[in-house]
């Protein structure tokens, strides 16, 4: 048995910057890494998929060169095996560094192996058992693959798997019309495969407002995306050209035949071979580790940080769960999550950037609401660059004057919304991002225009008619 101040299970985003700042402060670390260093958003999620957009942005563009008076001669082709080798380096590149990092830290011992409770200050890895009163649980998740009809008998791929592909699909079917699903459904469609999406609601991206999930349909139909909302019974046979997908939606065709098929539904906790119960620690029905607002779990001395908390999805929302449980145990601090503002961004193109609450959610909330729209074919930086699909939409009280939450669908839409999450985070009225004096031409600088607009808000969607969502 080997003694330390402080385990650590998983190198996702939280558990190597945790090291650091536990060891700076002089305790011994010992870190638990069972497979890729960097966790999801490294080898699997954020960073391959941002790069794998950022090829198909620029087949996009080359096809639409014309547009911009640049002729390019020849059709337009994709290199699968050079795209895939450009987001391999891109994450290996990043994995390496988190791996050299953490064996290079003093005081930090690295182990290789799948870490299992105990008992509550214990943990198995290999053939031995660490000890520590501080144990911090960062072990992330994995895609969720439900037990729909069939699809153990056919070849699926997953947001990891598909990773591997080194040539374009024929025909790929994405079931699951949420984040991960639409990003790797434009993207192919980029690449030159037909696309068709596959969703069990009335609507994609169904936590979205109708509005948003209207546009982003229209974006996606633009580019010859086949969507299927409303598919009850989704179930898998295989078939001569690939994988049967039975999607009995209200219309069309009841099976759409794929050379692949995506499963991309949602995800789940590793928590299940974590041996959570001989050390006590209690999950919810979904398997997410049950903590408090400063991330403690039911057991004293431990923690638990990132997606397998169930109080955040994203990198950003881990990595801010490090600086909680740092803040609050080294710096005397007493940081909670329910200060963090909710935000993110899905990386279609153009991109959705979020904050707060949805129009729905607002109004569910029973205030007074002031909404403002701007389409963003009235943007002159989006006129210019030539991008002018999407819309942007800000929910504030009427009383208060504060913002409860923003969409911005179009081009650079992801980085736009920062001004708002400011000012969310500031906590000060509208009106200071209204008087501000923004840069031009920005897309930025029209969203103080949208607010000087705000009006009171009518019946759900009464303001649409206002704003293009071509
Ligand atoms: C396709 C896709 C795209 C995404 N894009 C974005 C994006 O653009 N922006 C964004 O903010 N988020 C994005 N995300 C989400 C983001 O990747 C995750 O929220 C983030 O990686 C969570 O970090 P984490 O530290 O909680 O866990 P992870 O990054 O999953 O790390 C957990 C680590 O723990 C290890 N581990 C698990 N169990 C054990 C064990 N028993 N013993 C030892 N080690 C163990 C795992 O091997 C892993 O390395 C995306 C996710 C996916 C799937």
């Amino acid at each position: 048995m080997t003694r330390f101040d402080a385990i650590i299970i998983g190198a996702g985003q939280a558990g190597p910057p945790l090291a650091g700042r536990l060891t700076s402060a002089g305790m011994s670390v010992a870190f638990v890494e069972r497979g890729l260093f960097g966790g999801t958003c490294v080898n699997t999620g954020c960073m391959p998929t941002k790069t794998l957009v950022a090829s198909a942005m620029a087949a996009h563009v080359a096809r639409r060169a014309a547009d911009y008076g640049v002729s390019v001669g020849g059709a337009i082709e994709v290199d699968m095996a050079r795209v895939k080798a450009r987001a391999d380096s891109v994450a290996t590149n990043a994995r390496t560094g988190v791996e050299r990092r953490l064996r290079s830290l003093p005081h930090c011992t690295v182990i290789d192996g799948h870490a299992r409770f105990e008992g509550r200050d214990s943990v198995h890895v290999g053939g031995g058992v660490l000890t520590a009163p501080r144990i911090f649980v960062n072990v992330g998740g994995r895609a969720s693959v439900p037990e729909l009809l069939g699809v153990r008998d056919v070849a699926f791929l997953t947001n990891s798997s598909i990773l591997a592909l080194d040539r374009v699909p024929e025909h790929l079917v994405v079931v699951g019309g949420s984040y991960v699903g639409l990003e790797f459904g434009q993207m192919y469609r980029r690449f030159g495969a037909e696309v068709t999406i596959v969703e069990k609601a009335p609507r994609l991206v169904p936590r979205e407002d109708e509005d948003v999930s209207e546009a982003i349909r229209g974006i996606l139909e633009g580019e010859g995306v086949t969507v299927r909302t409303g598919a009850e019974c989704i179930r898998f046979a295989s078939h001569e050209r690939g994988v049967a997908v039975g999607v009995d939606c209200a219309e069309g065709e009841p099976l759409v035949v794929g050379s692949h098929v995506l499963v991309a539904v949602g995800r789940r906790p590793n928590t299940d071979d974590l041996g959570l119960d001989r050390a006590g620690i209690v999950t919810d029905a979904r398997g997410y580790i049950v903590v408090d607002d400063e991330l403690a779990t039911n057991v004293p001395g431990i923690w638990a940080l990132g997606d397998c908390n169930g109080r955040g999805a994203f990198t950003h929302t881990a990595y801010n769960d490090f600086e909680i449980v740092a803040a609050n145990l080294l710096d005397g601090e007493r940081r909670r999550v329910s200060d963090r503002v909710p935000a993110y961004a899905l990386y279609i193109d153009p991109p959705l950037g979020r904050v707060g609450m949805t129009e729905s959610q607002a109004r569910a909330s029973g205030r007074p609401l002031l909404v403002g729209t701007r389409p963003m074919a009235r943007v002159g930086r989006a006129v210019e660059k030539g991008e002018t699909k999407g819309f942007m939409k800000v929910i504030a009280d009427a009383e208060t004057r504060r913002i409860l939450g923003a969409s911005i669908l179009g081009t650079g839409g992801d980085e736009a919304i920062h001004g708002v999450i400011d000012v969310m985070n500031a906590g000060v009225p509208y009106d200071v991002l209204e008087r501000s004096v923004p840069i031009h031409p920005t897309v930025s600088e029209l969203i103080p225009t949208m607010l000087s607009e705000m009006r009171p808000a009518g019946r759900p969607g009464e303001h649409r008619g206002s704003a293009d969502r071509s």
